[in-house]
């Protein structure tokens, strides 16, 4: 029998605001988990700073609360070091796509099996509301004293041309919805990633439950919608991405959430280390061992230890 959702939270006391979106997303992840009935021990979630950055305090699995914008590269050296693990990232989008814009696109280019769940509320909201890499130019929130100065990222548009090969966005006051969008994330073979349209209640009075309540509708719920590459052709793959990004463009009036574009095709980074290194899957470098019996390490130091007292002597002459 599945994990019961509640066997995923921790006792730790939840300290986002009264209402904020973020405890939609800590349901639907929490779901997520149970319906996929993923063992705490191989399970790893790894967040960066700001109001998302707490989400692995408040799940039961291995967490890392890492640096600002440095959740990618920690994700993808843990699932590197043990491709059996299921690793999510939990992150804002001022973590993700401002400081952490380069490991964003980076991780995309590299089809990394790891899942990665976009808090998107346009604020920094752990340091008062700053404009962050979502907020349109010309809107102001309640905590800018001026309209924002800068274009927003489109995060959709950005993850489909950066290589990710599962793009979807969701809605955290939908945890139902959420959750079926985390499942499929995550048994995804390649990079997935969610943007999850995350009111922010104390600091962005623009982007409300109100906002959204009749503009965000369904993929799913068009006729003929199919967002996945069945056929790995050329052909197909442009007419998904296109079709994709299509979708990715619309908002306004009408906000489209489900899933964007999906390609189980790709190889994942993983697959290419182990077609160089055969024995990669089966030997990992997490259980490669660190030191042997006698406590020596198990790796040569030797030739490093000559490079490195070579150049301290040629640095001090
Ligand atoms: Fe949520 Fe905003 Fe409060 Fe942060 S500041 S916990 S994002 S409502």
């Amino acid at each position: 029998m599945a994990r019961d959702p509640n066997a995923y939270k921790t006792d730790v006391w939840v300290d986002w605001c009264p209402g904020c979106g973020d405890y939609g997303i800590l349901t639907g992840l929490t779901r997520a988990l149970s319906k996929l009935d993923l063992d705490p021990r191989k399970t790893v979630l790894v967040s960066g700073i700001g109001c998302s950055g707490k989400t692995p305090h408040f799940i039961n699995v291995n967490g890392v609360h890492t640096l600002h914008g440095r959740a990618i590269p920690f994700a993808t050296g843990i699932k590197i070091a043990n491709p059996e693990l299921t690793v999510i990232v939990s992150a804002g989008d001022g973590d993700l796509l401002g400081i952490g814009a380069g490991h964003f696109v980076a991780v995309g280019r590299r089809n990394v099996d790891i899942t990665i769940i976009m808090h998107d509320n346009g604020v920094y909201g752990l340091t008062k509301g700053q404009a962050a890499p979502t907020l349109a130019r010309d809107v102001k929130t309640k905590s800018l004293s001026k309209p924002n100065i800068q274009d927003a990222v489109n995060p959709i548009a950005l993850a489909l041309t950066s290589g990710f090969t599962f793009v979807a966005r969701a809605y955290a006051m939908d945890p139902t919805h959420l959750a079926t969008i985390i499942e499929r994330a995550i048994k995804h073979k390649g990079t997935a990633f969610i943007d999850v349209l995350q009111p922010c209640v104390t600091y962005n009075n623009i982007h409300t439950i109100h906002y959204y309540k009749d503009k965000i509708y369904k993929l799913d719920d068009q006729e003929n919608w199919n967002p996945r590459v069945e056929n790995p052709d050329e052909r197909e793959v442009e007419e998904k991405l296109m079709q994709a990004m299509i979708k990715a463009l619309e908002w306004g009036d009408k906000i489209p959430i489900g899933v964007f574009y999906e390609n189980p095709h790709v190889p994942t980074y993983e697959e290419r280390i182990s077609s160089r290194i055969p024995s990669y899957f089966s030997y990992p470098p997490g259980k490669q061992k660190v030191s042997r019996e006698s406590k020596a390490p198990a790796i040569d130091l030797k030739s490093f230890r000559e490079i490195f007292s070579e150049k301290i002597v040629k640095t001090k002459v």
